[in-house]
């Protein structure tokens, strides 16, 4: 689950967490495979050519593949029109080989992509993007949950198993992170404070929490004097900065970085994610488990969540 740092707080090794949870999918995939005839299928749409794009889709069609579901992509040309984004989605809709569908944002300028997202059948909807889902989500019923949020719940209960009681502060509340990681927490009956750019001394309310989640977008924001001793700080930040070092930067070298100063934060922390290897490899794991949660309730199944 984690190995401890010289700093003090437990490393949550998102590497491995994601390993073991691919393993159970391969595993769910199987048994549907073989006692229902049912291979759990992802169909993933790609429009355009965008470089980051197209290596995200090759391996969310690769581990749905090694997870032994039936995974087909769509790559349709950058000028596309709206309505043929819209058809195909109604297409795959129609498909009962198909158990989720993930349209790769950001769509080319011009494509309405609300449009699209409202396009695709909610029990399909495996990144968890339509409204019907985030409703389904806030009301207690059962969908299917955006997949980075999902991951962080799941690190989570893996590292400190029950979560009932405790408090929990998530820095972002944006639609695609923030938020459906405050309605996860709250249904994991945890006391949850969301907090944003507009939230008054941020120090003093990180400082409440058993749990720290920060998806800002901003490199080191949460420093180490804003965490509780002992909390466990999940960071979802993915930041791109320059090297220190002036050579590498002069080279133009950058690298990744998470919104939490993860040194000063992990000799406080008792648990922490790092960037990457932390949040980041739970995201493609939770597409797969949401494609065999989809398949199961279509199938008339029970799923978890
Ligand atoms: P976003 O849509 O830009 O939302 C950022 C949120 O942070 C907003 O709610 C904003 O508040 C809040 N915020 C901005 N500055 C703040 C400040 N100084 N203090 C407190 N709150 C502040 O970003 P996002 O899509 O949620 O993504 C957040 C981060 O997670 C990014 O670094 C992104 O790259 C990363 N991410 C990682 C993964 C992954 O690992 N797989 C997946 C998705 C996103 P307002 O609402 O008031 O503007």
């Amino acid at each position: 689950m984690g190995s401890t740092d010289m700093t003090g707080a437990r490393i949550i090794d998102g590497r491995s967490i994601a390993e073991g949870l691919r393993e159970r999918v391969r595993l769910d995939v199987a048994r549907l495979r073989a006692e229902h005839g049912i291979q759990p299928g992802l169909a993933v749409v790609l429009v355009g050519e965008d470089p980051a794009s197209q290596i995200y889709v090759r391996s969310k069609g690769e581990q749905s593949l090694a997870a032994g579901m039936h995974s087909v992509t769509h790559r349709l040309a950058a000028d596309t029109p709206q309505a043929g984004i819209q058809s195909l989605v109604s297409a795959l809709n129609a498909d009962p080989a198909i158990h989720g569908i993930l349209v790769q944002l950001p769509l080319p300028a011009g494509i309405d992509t609300a449009a699209v997202i409202a396009a695709i059948d909610p029990d399909k909807d495996v990144d968890g993007l339509t409204v019907i889902n985030a409703g389904r989500l806030s009301s207690g019923f059962p969908g299917l949950a955006p997949c980075t949020p999902l991951g962080c719940l799941i690190l989570l209960r893996e590292t400190l198993g029950e979560l009932d009681g405790l408090e929990a502060v998530v820095v972002g509340r944006s639609v695609l992170v923030g938020r459906p990681v405050a309605q996860l927490l709250l249904a994991a009956n945890c006391t949850v404070t969301v907090a944003h750019s507009k939230s008054r001394d941020l120090r003093a309310v990180c400082r409440r929490a058993d749990i720290l989640v920060a998806a800002v977008g901003k490199p080191g924001l949460v420093r180490g004097d804003w965490i509780k001793p002992g909390a466990a700080v999940i960071d979802v930040g993915v930041n791109r900065v320059p090297f220190r070092d002036p050579v590498k930067a002069a080279a133009g070298r950058t690298k990744v970085v998470g919104d939490v100063a993860f040194k000063e934060a992990a000799a406080v922390a008792g648990w922490i994610t790092p960037v990457p290897n932390g949040v980041g490899p739970m995201t493609v794991a939770c597409l797969l488990r949401n494609t065999v949660t989809a398949a199961k309730r279509q199938a008339g199944l029970p799923a978890e969540l």
